[in-house]
Parts: structure tokens; C-alpha cells; sequence
């Protein structure tokens, strides 16, 4: 038996979740995250809060950081990644790169944790000026501004007295071949709605949609009080392009509860882009032999039912590698896939005895 620990490649929230669970099970485990820091899009992007609590997104990650690099069983490696993979379940060698050079380390299975990126407005066929109108902004650039109390229009500094949300901007959509719902722009815009709200009691605040998608618990934890403690006015509607217009940014689209076209004048456009697989998650497919879905990100064959084993004997994946992923999504795969990986070295271990 060569293979004692566990490799997790990835260091955000379901990174970070797996590599505990394998701690946590009693198990040596050794993280692996390219970024010179731990928490993965949450810390990177700079989000305001999370769903649900709306606790500090960094106070989050940085508590489930700590308690990994509290543990005896854990070990970090910042700035590396993984650059090949040999062997098979229970005795595997995985050859990472980083600030001292390039070493290969032998474990018993690994776990892919590599993440999301957020859609390319540019992409979108809609006109939407996003790399042409300063107040044009995405999800996460709001959140950025949230975190710092300073929501103001980019182009003159000014806090904005009308600002919208523009829904499923790169999802469900097939002309840019996006198919998928990206499951968590409803709730972050509604999220981000009642932040703006709260910094910015003045600011009128709207969202258009094509229908509203909250799942679980954010119902009632999101979407009503948006409405009727925060008073954000959701639209139904499908918005087609974004002008300039006198200084101010003219939302042109239908209003599809009326049936009729609709022009309205918004300060700031905020466009609630999906989620797409990162350029990680799609490097380490290659580099280490996994499936793919159609969209890029990580298959596993035998789900729903196990949602984190991925093609490849010994590799499990977890979070938004696997595809759309709130925090909750996160914290379930990662556990499944710590409970598959540490079961795999176990195994292993007793046919060995
Ligand atoms: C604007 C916005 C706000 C959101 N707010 C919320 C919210 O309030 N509540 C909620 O439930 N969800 C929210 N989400 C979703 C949430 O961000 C994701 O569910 C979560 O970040 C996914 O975690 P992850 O660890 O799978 O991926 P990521 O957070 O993307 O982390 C992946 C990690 O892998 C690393 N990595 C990349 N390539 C490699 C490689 N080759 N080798 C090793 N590591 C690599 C990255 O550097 C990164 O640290 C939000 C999403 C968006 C777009
Ligand atoms: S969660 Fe909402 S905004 Fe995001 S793709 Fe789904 S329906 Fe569209």
C-alpha cells in the first residue's frame, strides 16, 4: 500500500469542505490551489455576503479555511497545480508544480475541486454593452461594491436612483449553446436587490426576468423579503438591448405579462451572468483523463444517484466542477466525494492485508 493520503485539487468552498471531510474521517489529506489564497470565486471576486445568513462572504470562507489548516491531518500548498496523474485506485501519483519546482507525490485518490467561472457578458448575442457603458456591470462586480459600501455608477461616481437586474444572461440560452439553468443568479440577484436596497434606501431597484427560480429554502429566505420588506419590483420580461441614452443607460426589451414592448431609463444595468466550467476545471479533464458533459464540466456517469465519481477509477469530483452549484450543493458533493475517496484507500488497504 504506497497511497496514504488524499489529494484535493481546489481550495474554495467545496474544496475546502472535501478536504475536511477526509481529515475529518481520519485520513491524511493534502490541498492543492493554484491562488496564493484559500476560498476559492467567493474570496477572489470579492462577494459582499452569503445566501441565507448574509454572513461576510470572506468571515465564511476564512472559518472553513481555518478549521483545514487547524488540522494535523491536512496540508496546503498554495501557488501549484496538478500537471499529471498515473496509477490506479489506492496507489496513484500525481505530479505538481509549484513554487520549489516540479515533485511527484503518491496518493490514494484524488478529488477534483477546480470550480466555476463566471459567463463572459461579451459572449452574449443580447446587446447589452457591457464593455461599452461603464454602468453596465455583472453580478460580481455589484457584489464587489457591496462589499465596500460604494455602490455608485462607475461612470460619474454618483449612487444610482434606478438600477435593474437582468436575468439568465449566458444561461438558458441556446444561441451561445448554454442550454442549463445556472441555478443561483435568481436568489444572488435577489441577494444583491435587498443589499442595495439596504445601502441605497433611495435607489429604486427591479429585476426582469423570464421566471423567477428559487429553490429550497430561498423562497422565504430571499425572495419574499425582497418584495415585501425591501420593495424590489420584479419584472416579468425579456430584455433585448441596453442604449445610452441623455447619460443614462435605456433598457429596451417586452413586457410579457402585457404582451406589449417595454422602454424604461436605469442609472446602472446589472446582468446576472451564469456559471461556465473555469479554465481549471477544463485543464484538469485533459490533464487527468475525465469525462466531460457537453458544456465542459465534469461527467459523472452515475448520477443522480452518485454524483461525484467521475470516469476515471480513484478521481472524484465535487462543487461547481460538476456543473451549477450553490454553497449547499458545495458542502453535499464535497462530502460525498471525501466519503467515496477515503472508502477507495480503505479498500484498497484491505486487499493489501
Ligand atoms: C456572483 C455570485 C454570487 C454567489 N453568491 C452565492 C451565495 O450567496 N450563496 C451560495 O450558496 N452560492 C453563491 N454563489 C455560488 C458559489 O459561488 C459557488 O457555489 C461556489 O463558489 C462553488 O465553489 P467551488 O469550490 O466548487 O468553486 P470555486 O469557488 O470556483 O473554487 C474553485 C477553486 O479551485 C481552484 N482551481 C482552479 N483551477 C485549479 C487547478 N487546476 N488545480 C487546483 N485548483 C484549481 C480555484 O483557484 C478556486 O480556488 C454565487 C455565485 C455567483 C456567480
Ligand atoms: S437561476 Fe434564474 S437567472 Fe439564473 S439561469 Fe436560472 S432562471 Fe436564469
Amino acid at each position: 500500500m504506497s497511497g496514504q493520503r488524499i489529494v484535493v485539487l481546489g481550495g474554495g468552498p467545496a474544496g475546502l469542505n472535501a478536504a475536511l471531510g477526509v481529515a475529518d474521517l481520519g485520513q491524511q489529506v493534502l490541498l492543492v490551489e493554484p491562488r496564493e489564497f484559500l476560498g476559492g470565486t467567493p474570496v477572489a471576486e470579492r462577494y459582499a455576503s452569503i445566501t441565507g445568513s448574509f454572513e461576510d462572504a470572506e468571515t465564511a470562507m476564512a472559518r472553513l479555511a481555518g478549521r483545514l489548516t487547524e488540522s494535523a491531518l491536512a496540508e496546503v500548498r498554495l501557488g501549484t497545480r496538478a500537471i499529471s496523474l498515473e496509477g490506479s485506485p489506492g496507489d496513484m501519483r500525481i505530479g505538481l508544480e509549484g513554487p520549489g519546482g516540479s515533485e511527484v507525490v503518491t496518493c490514494g485518490s484524488v478529488i477534483v475541486a477546480t470550480g466555476f467561472q463566471h459567463f463572459d457578458p461579451g459572449r452574449e448575442t443580447q446587446l447589452y454593452g457591457y464593455y461599452e457603458y461603464p454602468d453596465v456591470l455583472a453580478l460580481q462586480d455589484l457584489e464587489s461594491m457591496l462589499k465596500d459600501r460604494a455602490v455608485v455608477r462607475p461612470s460619474n461616481g454618483q449612487p444610482p436612483e434606478r438600477l435593474c437586474f437582468v436575468q439568465c444572461v449566458g444561461s438558458r440560452d441556446r444561441n451561445i449553446g448554454n442550454e442549463y439553468c445556472s441555478k443561483v443568479c435568481c436568489g444572488v440577484a435577489s441577494k444583491e436587490a435587498i443589499e442595495v436596497r439596504e445601502q441605497l434606501p433611495n435607489c429604486e431597484v427591479f429585476i426582469f426576468y423570464i421566471d423567477m427560480r428559487m429553490y429550497g429554502y430561498w423562497e422565504s429566505q430571499i425572495y419574499w423579503p425582497a418584495q415585501e420588506r425591501h420593495h424590489v419590483q420584479y419584472v416579468k420580461g425579456i430584455i433585448t438591448e441596453v442604449l445610452e441614452r441623455n447619460g443614462r443607460l435605456l433598457v429596451r426589451g417586452e413586457d410579457t405579462t402585457m404582451g406589449r414592448p417595454m422602454e424604461v431609463l436605469m442609472d446602472m444595468v446589472v446582468l446576472s451572468v451564469g456559471m461556465e466550467p473555469s479554465a481549471g476545471t477544463r485543464e484538469m479533464a485533459r490533464i487527468l483523463g475525465l469525462a466531460q458533459n457537453k458544456y465542459g464540466f465534469i461527467d459523472a456517469p452515475g448520477s443522480p444517484l452518485d454524483t461525484v465519481t467521475t470516469s476515471r477509477p480513484g478521481v472524484f469530483a465535487a462543487g461547481a466542477a460538476l456543473g451549477p452549484s450553490d454553497l449547499e450543493d458545495c458542502a453535499s458533493s464535497a462530502g460525498l466525494a471525501a466519503l467515496r475517496a477515503v472508502s477507495v484507500l480503505r479498500q484498497s488497504e484491505m486487499i493489501g492485508t
